[in-house]
C-alpha cells in the first residue's frame, strides 16, 4: 500500500518517519541519519507494514537499527534488518517479543487501534510482533560509529528499565527515544518506576544536548529539553 509512513526531511542527513494512521498513543518517530560510513536507523514503528523498503539506503553501505526500548511502537519492524542493536536489560526478550515486554496486547485491545486500515481484511486481534534477536546488546558507555559520527549510548532508565539513548557529545545530536520526548511522558505503565524517572530527568539537566529527537513528538533543543525534565521533576515531587 502507498502512504503508511509519512516521511519529513529534517536536515540533510535526517529524515523522520511515522505511522499516520496508527492511535496516538503508539504513533512513535522513526529516524533515519545518514553517516558517512554507515546509517543509523532509530526506532522501527509497529511492525503493521514493511519498514524496511522504505529506507533509501546506498547499496553495500550498512544500516545499524538500533530499538531504544522493546515497547511495540518501537520495534515492530526491527526483526526485517539484518544489524540489530538494542538495549542489553531486555536483550533475552527480542529474541521472542513476549507480549509482556512489548505491550502488544494493549493495541489488541484498542478500540480503534487505526484510522485507515492497511489493507482490507485487516483486523488488530493477529497484530504481534516478531522476534527480533539482538546481533548487538548496548550498554551505556558503547559506541555506535558512523564514520564522521560516534553516538554514546546512555541508559535512560524509568519510563521502561531499558530505555536507552544516543548522544553524540561532539556537537551535541540526540537521540532520546522514550527517555524524554516533548509530549506527555508515560511512567504508569506496569515497568514503569517514577523514582528511577526522576534519576533520569535529574542526569538529563547535565547532558549537553543542542537538538534532540524524541520517539514521540517534535525535537527539542536542550532549552526545551531542561525545560520537560525541571516540569517532570516538580510534577512528581514527594510530598
Ligand atoms: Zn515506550
Amino acid at each position: 500500500m502507498e502512504g503508511w509512513f509519512s516521511r519529513t526531511a529534517v536536515d540533510t542527513a535526517t529524515t523522520m518517519l511515522t505511522e499516520p494512521f496508527v492511535h496516538e498513543y503508539m504513533r512513535a518517530n522513526i529516524w533515519h541519519l545518514k553517516g558517512r560510513d554507515a546509517d543509523l536507523l532509530v526506532d522501527t514503528g509497529m511492525g503493521i507494514r514493511p519498514l524496511a523498503p522504505e529506507i533509501e539506503t546506498q547499496p553495500g553501505k550498512p544500516l545499524i537499527a538500533v530499538a531504544s526500548h522493546i515497547h511495540l511502537d518501537h520495534v515492530g519492524s526491527l526483526h526485517e534488518f539484518p544489524e540489530r542493536a538494542g538495549p542489553a536489560w531486555s536483550a533475552d526478550a527480542f529474541a521472542t517479543m513476549p507480549d509482556a515486554a512489548t505491550y502488544a496486547h494493549e493495541f489488541r485491545a484498542l478500540q480503534a487501534p487505526v484510522s485507515r486500515p492497511p489493507h482490507a481484511g485487516w483486523n488488530a486481534t493477529g497484530y504481534r510482533i516478531r522476534p527480533a534477536p539482538l546481533t548487538r546488546s548496548l550498554a551505556a558507555g558503547d559506541r555506535i560509529d558512523l564514520g564522521d559520527r560516534q553516538f554514546t549510548v546512555l541508559h535512560l532508565p524509568g519510563h521502561s528499565p531499558d530505555s536507552i539513548a544516543f548522544l553524540d557529545e561532539r556537537d551535541g545530536l540526540f537521540f532520546s527515544g522514550d527517555a524524554v520526548y516533548d509530549d506527555t511522558l508515560l511512567d504508569d505503565l506496569p515497568d514503569s518506576d517514577r523514582a528511577t524517572y526522576r534519576t533520569t530527568m535529574r542526569r538529563l539537566l547535565d547532558l549537553p544536548v543542542r537538538i534532540g529527537h524524541g520517539g514521540h513528538g517534535p525535537s527539542f533543543d536542550g532549552t526545551r529539553m531542561r525545560a520537560i525534565a525541571r516540569a517532570y521533576l516538580e510534577r512528581t515531587e514527594g510530598p
